[in-house]
């Protein structure tokens, strides 16, 4: 039986640990499309998965890597044939069914989308999850009224993957984007993605001195959770929503009611793992068209599957930009 490389996580006495080893095909778990691995990417999610943080794998062992692009080998699946390029973002991979860290992967046909034909493999992981999730706020907020003749949209965690993307699309779209980033030497990269203003981070979650704030933003797309959650949602305008995604600054959020009473604000929360099928279609339809493919590979560094534990420390010490493709083969 052939075998294949594989980044494999297991748990012993609540003590996670992971590490390279070589699996043979029938080792996959069964499932009916089997997919060559070319490319996956790394998520904060993959950050905590491949350090050992509990949280995000659920049932041991597991192959970490929540994304996915590949060529199916063979399939059980009348939809998909040998030769198809496909994706796999979210949808439980690393979770529940093994992931992307491996040369292949063995998933239900359901899950899988069609690579978009004007990208390349490699686009599509540098999208991953996190453009994913960057498409899913901006389309939220648009369900909730977001124009670009609205006011000005602010994105916290602009240097991250979810921010990086967040902003070139909506930049794209014609929308006053406002980066809210903790480094300042991303100002000139945030500017060239699209953005028109730079904030720093400590503005937004500076402590409150009243239930509400001037009203500042029409939208706001959230990946940091926490005081800078609860910064913005004291400064939208009167019916702005943000779409919050994400907890880079931590879980917790303390608000008063009064934004929600008053100004009739909207908090949209996004899940990016269990989206239908029709809607995941159309964001990576959305994907095509609004995320301009000469930003995307601005925002891409690769790095080969062998350097993952480094890589996984350093976007959890928030040190990465923009998003990082892992070359599998
Ligand atoms: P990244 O690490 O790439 O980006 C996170 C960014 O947040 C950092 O680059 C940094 O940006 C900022 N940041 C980091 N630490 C702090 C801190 N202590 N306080 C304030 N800001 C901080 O991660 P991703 O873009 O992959 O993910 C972002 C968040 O979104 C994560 O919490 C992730 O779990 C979540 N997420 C949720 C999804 C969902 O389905 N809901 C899907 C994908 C991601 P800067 O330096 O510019 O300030």
């Amino acid at each position: 039986m052939p075998t294949f490389k594989a980044l494999f996580a297991t748990q012993e006495d609540g003590k996670i640990s992971a590490g390279f080893r070589d699996l043979d095909l029938g080792s996959l778990p069964a499932g009916e499309v089997l997919i060559r691995v070319q490319y996956s990417s790394l998520n904060y999610k993959d950050g905590l998965a491949v350090t050992g943080k509990p949280g995000v794998i659920r049932k041991f062992p597991m192959i970490p890597g929540i994304d996915l692009a590949g060529v199916v080998e063979e399939s059980a699946s009348l939809e998909w044939k040998p030769g198809d390029a496909v994706i796999v973002t979210g949808s439980g991979l690393s979770e529940t069914i093994w992931g992307g860290y491996a040369e292949y992967a063995r998933i239900d046909a359901r899950h899988l989308v069609r690579l978009p034909e004007n990208m390349t493999p490699r686009q599509a992981m540098g999208i991953g999850t996190a453009g994913f999730t960057a498409m899913q706020c901006v389309i939220a907020l648009e369900r909730h009224g977001l124009h670009p003749a609205s006011g000005d949209v602010v994105v916290t965690g602009a240097g991250g993957g979810v921010g990086s993307l967040a902003v070139a699309i909506l930049a794209k779209l014609g929308y006053r984007v406002a980066a809210s980033s903790g480094r300042t030497e991303l100002s000139s990269y945030l500017q060239s993605l699209g953005a028109a203003e730079i904030i720093d981070r400590g503005v937004l979650s500076a402590p409150a001195k009243r239930p509400m704030d001037t009203e500042r933003w029409a939208g706001a797309v959230d990946t940091v959770g926490a005081d800078t959650l609860a910064g913005i949602i004291r400064s939208l305008k009167v019916g702005a929503s943000v779409a919050a995604c994400g907890l880079a600054g931590g879980g917790t959020l303390n608000t008063t009611v009064y934004p929600f009473i008053l100004r009739g604000v909207n908090l949209l929360g996004i899940n990016s793992v269990t989206v239908a099928r029709p809607e995941r279609l159309e964001i990576w339809r959305r994907l095509g068209r609004d995320l301009p493919l000469a930003k995307l590979d601005s925002v891409i560094q690769e790095a080969p599957l062998d350097r993952i534990f480094e890589w996984g420390e350093k976007i959890l010490a928030g040190g990465v930009r923009g998003r990082v493709v892992i070359r599998i083969r």
